[in-house]
């Protein structure tokens, strides 16, 4: 039997059991204070913070809340205690590990009044959800959460690439997306923006210090940023939506199925598109990966 376990606070567990309410056993063991079943998995929340993750997606269940203990988890964020209640803008971003396609960047608006019914609606992490669902969910929310969206195509990102890491070009994009919307929902202010972080915030900041407009007030970063806020989840979701409609439109250009990722079958795929044009991977994918000689060795 697989078996994970957690420590959690109380906030931490409050947010857990309402996460799986609609799971909930009728009865609980001796000094637990709920116990749920999903998906063939256990979990069980006790006094003592210990929360146990039991059965086949022990693991996969349990990581979405993170791993760390709460101490840890502490230092690993600077969000204030209830962060997660709060209305707040969260950003994410997709597609930087993909060889074919764009770079998506989504920055949503989550007020606290809206949380219940977005987790009701099962917002959560893109990772965990179905293209399928994906696109469900991407549609709802977007009539339901103000949001900005930026892609930048293959051929703009291979444009500015060379003379800008992706660290840059992802810090300059949350931070446009995050003032783009923040003009969208004016003169209202979130309590907080949350971003899905990706280095560490002195980075970030350094990296868009020479931007016309720099978003600084209130801004937290935390890694899973899911987990803190819905937010985040909601932009994870439309970004990642954009992403898979996207590639199916760039697929469509090129006469072939563009797979997402960069494993073997990309190489693949890419060879192919080489010996069509060999200018046709710049349109397509992000020519500094390795696939892109991965590719032409494949001739
Ligand atoms: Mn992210």
């Amino acid at each position: 039997m697989n078996m994970t376990t957690i420590k959690m606070n109380t906030v931490q567990i409050e947010q857990l059991k309402n996460f799986y309410q609609d799971y909930l056993k009728p009865t609980c063991p001796p000094y637990s204070l709920f116990s749920a079943v999903k998906d063939g998995t256990t979990i069980t929340a006790y006094e003592s913070g210990k929360v146990l993750f039991q059965g086949s997606n022990a693991q996969a269940e349990a990581q979405q809340w993170g791993t760390f203990d709460t101490n840890e988890k502490k230092q690993d964020n600077n969000l204030p205690p209830n962060f997660q209640t709060w209305s707040v803008i969260g950003s994410d971003e997709t597609g930087t590990g993909s060889y074919f396609g764009s770079i998506v960047v989504c920055a949503t608006y989550v007020k606290k009044e809206q949380l219940a019914s977005l987790k009701q609606l099962g917002v959560q992490d893109s990772k965990n959800l179905s293209d399928s669902r994906i696109a469900i969910l991407a549609t709802q929310l977007k009539e339901i959460v103000p949001y900005s969206l930026l892609v930048v195509e293959p051929p703009k990102y291979n444009d500015i690439q060379p003379t800008m890491s992706q660290g840059k070009m992802k810090a300059i994009l949350h931070n446009y997306a995050l003032g783009k919307l923040l003009k969208k929902i004016s003169p209202e202010y979130p309590d907080g923006l949350l971003i899905d972080q990706f280095e560490l915030p002195q980075t970030y900041f350094s990296h868009i210090k020479d931007e016309p407009v720099q978003i600084k007030k209130d801004v937290y970063f935390a890694t899973k940023g899911e987990s803190h806020h819905l937010a985040v989840a909601c932009a994870s979701i439309i970004a990642r939506y954009e992403f898979i409609e996207n590639l199916k439109k760039l697929s469509k250009q090129a006469g072939i199925n563009l797979p997402s990722g960069a494993g073997h079958s990309v190489d693949v795929v890419a060879s192919q598109l080489l010996k069509k044009d060999k200018n046709a991977l710049s349109y397509y994918a992000k020519l500094h990966f390795a696939n892109t000689e991965k590719a032409k060795k494949l001739k």
